[in-house]
């Protein structure tokens, strides 16, 4: 998993600030967009914004799950426990504001942005879905 920090944890965790950056006045939008041109930089922001957890425990054997990719779905990454029967497997969105979310993780932290920028609904729409795709 050489995009990640290594096979339990997104990104190293000593490089995780105490306290996340204040998204408003330290972040543009056009460095938000920047810092997520793809999705494993959009988890590594997420993870350091403290939005999405680093790493997970399994809770039938308590040991870290390890991140799996599936081959099908290159920017798909979930949590798979690679000790039990069954592999428990969990959403690295699971417990998250994103676990509900139909949008992708990008789209609805533009969206949340954009909100808290009191920028107009129908600019919070269009910044947000205008960044659909990612390969
Ligand atoms: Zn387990």
């Amino acid at each position: 998993m050489a995009n990640y920090y290594s096979p339990t944890h997104l990104v190293n965790p000593t490089v995780i600030p105490q306290q996340p950056q204040d998204l408003i006045q330290e972040w543009s939008l056009r460095n938000l967009t920047l810092a997520t041109t793809t999705m494993a930089d959009t988890i590594k922001f997420l993870v350091k914004q403290k939005l999405l957890g680093n790493s997970s425990m399994c809770d039938t054997c308590n040991r870290l799950r390890m991140i799996h990719q599936d081959p099908a779905k290159t920017d798909t990454i979930i949590w798979e426990c690679p000790n039990c029967q069954y592999r428990s497997k969990k959403s690295i969105c699971e417990g998250s504001i994103f676990s509900e979310s139909q949008l992708s993780l990008v789209q609805l932290l533009t969206f949340m942005y954009c909100w808290a920028e009191e920028y107009p609904l129908f600019q919070c729409n269009k910044e947000s879905s205008g960044m659909a795709e990612h390969t």
